[in-house]
């Protein structure tokens, strides 16, 4: 019997756990791979409930992160222990994530050792190196080196044969996007395993006084947001809250400093808005469940949304999956006043129209199509649907 091929499976942040979660136990379920992952401690507080939720354990702990580091000191750091880790495990494969810091150096790091990179979640592109910051040049430069490119959809593989990268067309593969799968497999876990939460608890209480009560879910942490742009955020969160007394704002605050700081005193103390802590990921997913719309600048929520059949407000001016908008559940907002304004007036009066369950990101079985990529053995792309 040849000897099974060696994947090291890198990630940092709390949306590469969640979507590689899947691909970590379709691989560990295949005995073709001996599987090991790796966690660079990126967001450690963040990623630990994401693991044991998914049953996913870690072979490997790195410990990057040191307080106030820049963005250059964070890729120094990461770079050395992703070196070493590598030197000590020699994996055939490395498979990497979307676009964070990890990723990029995972992949950088991998290609100094000749070691094949697979990327996940590959060709999402707004084309504006600066949006969102730095994602969009640390998934170009993961395009330029992978070997096997796994594009969540037809439009993102596209993006990638238009850069004419240096592997042959049979390394990129449409799968569908894993966070997908999460949200198939959460449901069902939740199912089985319902959750207490103080939020959620909220919300179900707060809907059941009447039947013209709404809630609406926010989230917020791109660092191009920050500054005045989040001040008109929150201020026209603010100004519908008032407007609107039967409205329940949750607001999960990212840790970003510079985030909570403008949100609370936008927001705090205001009686129609929970500001909460960065939310595990299976209340998220029964908060994203229970909303009757999402606000959001986040790229995983706005894939996550459409597949429970809810509308989306993207805080965003430009998105690299703009598939939900060809749907009816995406709509880019920006940071413009009068947009969310519109966009969330529509939503607390009910007015968007009844939008079912859509797909257009993947069907939840991608982390199957991505092993049988790696393993060689054929199987249909994604369709969406
Ligand atoms: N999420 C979560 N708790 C929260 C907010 C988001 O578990 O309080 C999840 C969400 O379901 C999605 C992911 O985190 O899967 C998105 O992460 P983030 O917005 O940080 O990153 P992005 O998707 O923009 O890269």
């Amino acid at each position: 019997m040849s000897a099974r091929q060696k994947v090291s499976v890198v990630f940092g942040t709390r949306p590469e756990a969640i979507k590689l979660a899947p691909l970590v136990l379709a691989l560990r379920a295949d005995p073709t791979f001996e599987t090991q992952v790796l966690f660079s401690g990126q967001h450690p507080d963040l990623v630990r409930p994401i693991l044991d939720f998914f049953g996913v354990g870690v072979d490997s702990a790195l410990d990057i992160m040191s307080p106030g580091q820049s963005l250059a000191s964070l890729t120094a750091r990461a770079m050395t222990a992703l070196d070493g880790a590598f030197r000590a495990l020699r994996p055939d494969w490395v498979v990497v994530q979307g676009d964070t810091t990890t990723a990029m150096t995972a992949a950088l790091a991998a290609f100094y050792q000749k070691t094949p990179v697979a990327h996940l979640e590959a060709g999402l592109r707004t084309h504006a190196i600066y949006a969102p910051f730095p994602e969009e040049i640390n998934r170009r430069c993961i395009g330029q080196l992978a070997a096997l490119h796994w594009a969540p959809t037809p439009s993102a593989a596209e993006a990638l044969r238009a850069e004419r990268l240096p592997v042959p067309p049979a390394r990129l593969a449409v799968t569908g996007n894993t966070g997908i799968d999460a949200v198939r497999l959460g449901v069902e876990l939740l199912r089985r395993r319902p959750i207490e939460d103080a939020d959620v608890h909220a919300v179900v209480a707060h809907r059941a006084t009447d039947p013209t009560a709404r809630c609406v879910l926010v989230t917020t942490h791109r660092r191009e947001n920050v500054g005045a742009p989040l001040r008109r955020l929150c201020e026209s969160i603010r100004g519908a809250a008032d407007a609107h007394p039967h409205s329940l704002f949750v607001l999960p605050v990212h840790p970003n400093p510079e985030v909570a700081e403008t949100v609370r005193q936008v927001l705090g103390g205001h009686p129609r808005v929970r500001l909460t802590v960065p939310k595990e990921y299976p209340a998220f997913l029964r908060l994203l469940e229970l909303a009757d719309g999402i606000l959001t600048d986040s790229g995983g929520v706005q894939e996550e949304a459409p597949s429970l059949g809810k509308r989306v407000l993207v805080t965003r001016e430009c998105t690299e999956r703009p598939e939900g908008i060809g749907t009816g559940h995406v709509r880019l907002v920006g940071c413009d006043p009068e947009a969310i304004r519109r966009g969330l007036d529509e939503i607390l009066e009910g007015t968007s129209p009844h939008l079912a369950p859509a797909f257009p990101y993947g069907d939840g079985h991608a982390a199957e199509r991505c092993v049988a990529s790696l393993a060689g053995r054929p199987f249909a792309e994604f369709v969406p649907a």
